[in-house]
C-alpha cells in the first residue's frame, strides 16, 4: 500500500510490475466506492473484448460498434482502435453500470479485469521497442481497494480475473500495438492497410464477409479444415485475420496467395517497373 501522502502523476505508479511482483487489493460489492470506477473512462476495446461483448448483448459487429464505441487513431502508432462510449450523463457513466454492478460482468473488457493493474501495451508512452511485457499500477483517489490486507502477485491476479484467454486471443493485436520490429516496426501503414487492421481488430462479422463474400478465397490458399473452422469460430477467425494481415502487410508467409495470383501480381509489377524505366530513359 502506498503512503497516504504519496502521490503519483496521473495516478500511474512509476514502477514496472512483473508477474511475480506483489500488491494489496480487494474489491467487492458493499465497498463504499463500489462502482465509482465505472465512469469517465477512455478505454480501448480489444478484439476479444468486442467479440465477448457483442455476443453477450446479442448484437452484430456493426450494431455494437455503432451503439457502444467511438473510433480513435492512436497518436504514436497511428493505428485505428475503438474506445467504449460513455453515457452522456453527469458522471459520463459506463453504459453497463447499474447500482447493482456491471450487467455484463462475466464478459467485461480486459481493462476492467486487470484494474488496478494496467498493461504497458495500452500506454503508448510505455511502448518498448523490445516488446517487453510489464504492468503498471493505477492509483485513483476514489478507489479504496488498496486499503486491504489481501495480497496478490500479478500472476495470481491475472488468473483470478480470467485474463489469460483475453491475452492469448489478443496476442497478435498486441504485437501490432507494441510495434514489434518483426511486424514492420518502422513502417507507416497506408490508409488501406489501416482499414484492414481496423476490420480485423474491431469487426469480426465484417471480416467474415470479407473472406467469404469477396474474391478473397480466389486469391488465397486456405486449408479446408481451417476454412470450415473460421466459418463459425470467431476466435479462430480473428487469429486467421491477423495471420493474413501479417502476410499482406509485412510479407510473412502465414497465409499464402495462390500460385497463379502471385505470378500475375509479379508480372504486373515487372511490367510497371519496365514502363517506369522507359519513362526515365526518355
Ligand atoms: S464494463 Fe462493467 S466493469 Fe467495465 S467499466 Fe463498464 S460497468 Fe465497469
Ligand atoms: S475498490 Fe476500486 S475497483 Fe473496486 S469498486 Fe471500489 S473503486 Fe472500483
Amino acid at each position: 500500500m502506498k503512503d497516504s501522502d504519496e502521490t503519483y502523476q496521473d495516478g500511474i505508479e512509476p514502477r514496472k510490475y512483473k508477474l511475480e511482483d506483489r500488491f494489496n487489493f480487494a474489491c467487492h460489492k458493499g465497498k463504499e466506492c463500489y462502482t465509482h470506477c465505472c465512469s469517465d473512462l477512455n478505454m480501448i476495446l480489444t478484439p476479444y473484448d468486442i467479440i465477448r461483448m457483442k455476443n453477450r448483448l446479442g448484437l452484430t459487429g456493426d450494431q455494437f460498434l455503432a451503439v457502444y464505441t467511438k473510433p480513435e487513431l492512436l497518436a504514436r502508432t497511428r493505428l485505428p482502435v475503438v474506445t467504449l462510449k460513455m453515457l452522456d450523463d453527469e458522471n459520463k457513466s459506463c453504459p453497463f453500470i447499474t447500482p447493482e454492478g456491471c450487467i455484463i460482468y462475466e464478459d467485461r473488457p480486459v481493462t476492467c479485469r486487470y484494474y488496478p493493474l494496467g498493461m504497458a501495451a495500452f500506454r503508448e508512452q510505455e511502448i518498448q521497442p523490445t516488446g517487453e511485457d510489464f504492468y503498471f499500477m493505477v492509483h485513483e483517489s476514489h478507489c479504496l481497494g488498496f486499503e486491504a490486507d489481501k495480497e496478490w502477485t500479478v500472476s495470481e491476479w491475472r488468473k483470478d480475473q480470467d485474463v489469460e484467454i483475453y491475452d492469448e486471443v489478443n496476442h497478435s493485436w498486441m504485437e501490432f500495438m507494441l510495434r514489434k520490429k518483426s511486424f514492420g516496426f518502422q513502417a507507416d501503414l497506408s490508409e488501406e492497410s489501416r482499414g484492414m487492421f481496423f476490420m480485423v481488430s474491431s469487426n469480426v462479422d465484417r471480416l467474415r464477409r470479407f473472406i467469404f463474400e469477396s474474391s478473397f478465397l480466389e486469391k488465397y490458399d486456405v486449408e479446408k479444415d481451417l476454412l470450415e473452422q473460421i466459418k463459425t469460430d470467431e476466435v479462430a477467425l480473428i487469429k486467421f485475420g491477423f495471420d493474413w494481415l501479417q502476410s499482406a502487410l509485412f510479407g510473412e508467409d502465414k497465409v499464402q496467395m495462390k500460385d497463379h495470383v502471385l505470378k500475375a501480381y509479379k508480372e504486373k509489377a515487372e511490367k510497371a517497373e519496365r514502363e517506369a524505366q522507359k519513362v526515365q530513359a526518355r
